[in-house]
């Protein structure tokens, strides 16, 4: 645990910048944590452009679990979040 009020910038995994990361990822547990250690804000905006358009064209209907796991699914795609980590196995 470091300083939890002073964001610190992350490596993104999308854009390979060096930014902040997503400041409160609504997923929680790993791929919140996830999220918040790889994706930058910026991309973060990007998907959740997106976000609405794949809500809205499959429908998805948040009170239902398969729903978000599918909406997770395009999420991962589109940040890369799917590729391996530099220092993962
Ligand atoms: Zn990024």
């Amino acid at each position: 645990m470091t300083d939890d009020s002073q964001p610190s910038p992350i490596l993104c995994a999308r854009c390979g910048e060096t930014a902040l990361g997503v400041e409160n990822p609504p997923f929680p547990g790993e791929l919140g944590e996830e999220l918040r250690a790889r994706i930058c804000r910026n991309c973060w905006a990007e998907w959740q452009n997106l976000e609405v358009m794949v809500i809205n064209e499959l429908q998805l209907n948040f009170m239902d679990p398969r729903s978000l796991d599918i909406l997770a699914g395009h999420m991962r795609e589109f940040l890369l979040l799917d590729k391996p980590a530099e220092s993962g196995e």
